[in-house]
């Protein structure tokens, strides 16, 4: 519940929309950019336990995500 520039997402929230998200995580270098599908919960980091930050940075549609996208980063549940 932080005000993080307006509509930042993060670990464990779930995902509202399908599409490209910008990653932001201070004590890891990941990948800038991420592909996510709605539905899932945002990923944790692979190296700790600190939440990882996301930004939508372009929505896709639910069909072509599922085609072309896969997740990139193992989700914990
Ligand atoms: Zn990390």
């Amino acid at each position: 519940m932080k005000n993080h520039m307006g509509k930042g997402f993060e670990t464990g929230q779930m995902i509202p929309q399908s599409g490209n998200y910008a990653v932001f995580h201070k004590p890891h270098l990941l990948q800038p950019e991420v592909a996510l599908l709605q539905q899932h919960a945002f990923p944790a980091c692979a190296k700790c336990v600190v939440p990882v930050h996301f930004d939508l940075l372009h929505a896709v549609r639910a069909e072509s995500a599922r085609d072309k996208f896969r997740l990139l980063m193992h989700t914990h549940n």
